[in-house]
């Protein structure tokens, strides 16, 4: 049986939820900023910390959210077709 990676202890069966390639109880799986209750597929992370996405729109949307990643993307499309 999995342990929580929150409270530790042991998830039964009826109430996991998985997320970030570990199991956690549907109720320990809450944002890390505002204490919301997440369902799995439902939400970002950061570090191994789970957020809604709200949260992190605010906490991280600014600076490291992909933008750079998207950007190379076109790049190199724009120069692949010349
Ligand atoms: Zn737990
Ligand atoms: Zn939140």
């Amino acid at each position: 049986m999995p342990n929580c990676p929150k409270c530790s202890k042991p998830v039964y069966f009826v109430e996991e939820a998985k997320a970030l390639g570990k199991t956690w109880h549907k109720t320990c799986l809450k944002c890390t900023s505002c204490k919301k209750t997440l369902t799995p597929g439902n939400f970002s992370d950061k570090e191994n910390q789970p957020y809604c996405n709200p949260c992190y729109q605010k906490n991280f949307g600014a600076s490291g959210y992909r933008a750079g990643a998207g950007a190379g993307a076109a790049n190199s499309y724009q120069w692949n077709k010349k």
